[in-house]
């Protein structure tokens, strides 16, 4: 089956990280000797040996682990690490260090990927699984044992200026997203860290947000007072809570063992996240045995934090320093038990995950293997591009018939990304305009214009017989957008009215669309075919070729709403909602957000979620439903290989108490297969598929009543094939 193929693509393509990050059986750890060091005994349990190690350490010994080390490594560039935590050498305690990022280290060239929305919108577990890997194999290259990633707050308005950096709006997509980066980045000996936790939805309202420059990958920070994330307070009901963001924190607990978590800036109900202790306990409650950290400068009050869950400060010396420490100690405001507990979190995880049993992770980039790296980020790019309209198939251009092709606007070629800690430097950068060039046949003409003047551009669109523009935005970590259309932020010029003008002049024309997450697309009725490539990554010219040009298949769909308008966000026309009123946040749409909201109030999206094109045609049949599967044939109709994403989604019974949206995803199975050929494929239903969080109870719970089972191709081209009927109450884990 070709989904077997390009697995096996991907994974020898990955074959030489593999190569260089298994752990190396016998290597000598940097522990010491068990008989005079019996912590380093590696037949003893985590939790044994972080105890006899704790008590080897003097009680400064075990304050100064809690805070971290390094100052301004969070600015970047080759061999600096983000972070450092300095060890204790008399019992074997090694420096730890800490790189972001999401994309990729933040510490000097890397293999810079797609947009983790790009990751997300491939719906493809091993795709995420390599990505992860990936990313953790380059940060172990440059010598780090933790990365800060994934981020999986999810996507509750796309004004938030981190939206490119993680999985979309949907808490099960940024679920299994994350569950198999987070197994693909620990397979390489890294420690992932999962952020940012939690309700840490938006950046702020500045008024300094337009003036955010590509060129400056730090973006502005915001005015205090608009729903600053430094300091908003949310508002949050608990069910909404537990259904939507706290989900993809649990199945990082949960099913991906994820080793530490990172606490955000925001308050909620009242409380910074780092020293919330409601908030912070709900991690041991699912079982998390690894370590909480904070972001960086999140931490506030010492003895509140030491009380409470956060376990590291990285950042140094601010409110986890000997002397804050030592000060909460004295005052009896904390003790040294919750210093020990904190110390004996991360001890434990270090143990667990082998990180004093093995040699430190050498700082060597040269060590990393680019060539097999460049593939996995353009196989990555391949399956993340989505295909939003298609008109008469101009889509695959036919190279033999191609005289000429012109190639408009700023991101025809020159390299897009976002903004602070998901920001990183290219090993090398292949634009859309040299891999256009590099497919043509020999003869036909490649025009350019960078799109700065529409008249201009419209000029060039009209001379070729085909028009592909290419259409970026700009998000940052540090401010929300002021709107969602292409002109925000306004770095790259009036680019809807570059659209119109070159698709009056051309009628060939095709907009690549190279954003962080969902736009307007005012003009789309006036284009023949519409891309969504995201940030594509260093690969992402090649990958955009490839696809343009029939090579491969577009594979994404989509991992968020497309709005018509923007008045349509659940976020929408009241300033409690976003960005708040005086630093409170009111997440008013309760667990309606995304596609649910659209759906509850039925609103028409431009394109809605998991919705994606193919080049092929597809066929769904024979569905079967029962308690626990759902099985359904899928058919490739078409004349083509190509690959599409078989979405199941329910419609849980509704009550007053609890209103559920009209349908949930709960499953989804990417498929790719020749012309002809069918396949069945089957979805597994837990209990908890059919849950939702009861306030009441304080526990998941499965009510009594029919429970609507619908399959398609996105939340908008569903079928209903079934329903299943509960019988009894039931609870659910
Ligand atoms: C971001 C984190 C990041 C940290 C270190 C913070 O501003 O919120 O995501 O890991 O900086 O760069």
């Amino acid at each position: 089956m070709a989904t077997r193929v390009a697995l096996l693509t991907v994974c020898a393509a990955l074959a030489p990280v593999a190569a260089i990050v298994a752990p190396s059986a016998g290597a000598a750890g940097r522990c010491g000797n068990p008989s005079a060091r019996p912590w380093c005994n590696t037949a003893l349990s985590p939790d044994a040996r972080a105890e006899l190690l704790l008590h080897a350490l003097t009680p400064q010994e075990r304050i100064g682990l809690l805070g971290g080390d390094e100052l301004t490594g969070v600015g970047g560039g080759e061999h600096r690490h983000t972070g450092t935590q300095d060890g204790v050498p008399r019992v074997g305690v090694p420096t730890i260090y800490y790189s972001d990022g999401p994309v990729g280290p933040r510490q000097g060239k890397v293999t810079a990927m797609p947009a983790p929305m790009g990751d997300a919108a491939t719906w493809n577990p091993r795709i995420n699984r390599a990505y992860g890997r990936l990313v953790a194999a380059e940060a172990r290259a440059k010598g780090n044992d933790v990365v800060y990633a994934p981020t999986v707050n999810l996507m509750r308005t796309p004004l938030n200026g981190r939206t490119f950096e993680g999985f979309g709006e949907d808490p099960f997509l940024v679920s299994r997203t994350a569950v198999a980066w987070i197994r693909g980045a620990q397979s390489t000996g890294v420690l992932a860290n999962v952020k940012h936790f939690a309700l840490n939805n938006q950046e702020g309202y500045s008024s300094a947000a337009d003036e955010s420059r590509p060129d400056q990958p730090i973006g502005p920070l915001p005015d205090p007072g608009k729903g600053s994330r430094m300091s908003v307070n949310v508002h949050v009901g608990e069910r909404a809570m537990r259904e939507t963001e706290l989900l993809p924190f649990e199945a990082a607990v949960k099913q991906g063992n994820v080793a530490s978590i990172m606490c955000s800036y925001n308050k909620l109900r009242g409380s910074y996240a780092c020293q919330n202790d409601p908030l912070l306990r709900i991690p041991r409650q699912w079982g998390f045995r690894g370590f909480v950290l904070a972001d960086y400068g999140a931490a506030h009050d010492t003895s509140a934090s030491l009380r409470s869950g956060l376990d590291f400060e990285p950042w140094p010396g601010f409110v986890y320093g000997s002397a804050a420490v030592n000060a909460a100690l004295l005052s009896g405001q904390a003790t040294q038990a919750d210093v020990d507990r904190h110390v004996r979190s991360m001890l434990r995880t270090f143990f667990a995950f082998g990180v004093l049993d093995r040699p430190a992770f050498e700082d060597d980039t040269s060590s990393i293997p680019q060539e097999p790296h460049r593939k996995v980020a353009r196989r990555v790019e391949e399956q993340a591009i989505t295909l939003l309209r298609n008109r008469r198939r101009l889509l695959p251009l036919k190279p033999r018939k191609l005289k000429s092709i012109a190639v408009i606007g700023a991101g025809g070629d020159t390299f897009i990304t976002g903004g602070g800690s998901g920001h990183v430097t290219p090993f090398r950068f292949v634009s859309p305009r040299q891999a256009i060039a590099a497919r043509v046949r020999r003869g036909t003409k490649v025009l350019v214009d960078d799109g700065s003047d529409p008249a201009a551009a419209a000029a060039v669109a009209r001379s070729a017989q085909v028009a592909v523009v290419f259409t970026p935005d700009y998000q940052t970590e540090g401010s929300d957008r002021h709107c969602i259309s292409l002109e925000c932020p306004p770095a790259f010029g009036d680019q809807d009215e570059l659209i119109r003008r070159v698709a009056a002049a051309n009628r060939r024309t095709v907009v690549v669309l190279e954003t962080g997450g969902p736009v307007l697309t005012p003009w789309r009725g006036k284009v023949r075919a519409l891309l969504e490539a995201w940030y594509p990554g260093q690969e992402g010219g090649t990958a955009i070729a490839r696809i343009l040009f029939g090579d491969a298949e577009p594979g994404g769909r989509l991992p968020a709403t497309f709005p018509r308008r923007e008045a349509d966000l659940p976020t929408a026309g009241d300033p409690e909602r976003y960005p708040g009123v005086g630093d409170e946040e009111y997440y008013k749409e309760g667990v309606f957000l995304g596609y649910r909201w659209f759906d509850r109030h039925r609103l028409k999206p431009a394109y809605p979620f998991g919705y994606g094109l193919s080049y092929t045609r597809w066929k769904l049949d024979r569905p079967k439903v029962s308690r626990r599967s759902v099985r359904v044939r899928v058919r490739n109709a078409g004349r083509r290989r190509g690959s599409t994403v078989v979405q199941l989604y329910l419609g849980l019974p509704s009550s007053r108490a609890a209103p559920q949206p009209p349908r949930q995803l709960r499953g989804y199975r990417k498929v790719s297969l020749r012309r002809g050929r069918a396949t069945r494929i089957r979805f597994k239903l837990r209990n908890r598929d059919l849950a939702y969080w009861s306030t009441r109870a304080g526990s998941w719970r499965i009510r009594r009543g029919r429970y609507r089972v619908y399959l398609g191709f996105s939340s908008r081209a569903l079928r209903r094939v079934g329903t299943i009927r509960q019988r009894k109450p039931a609870s659910a884990r």
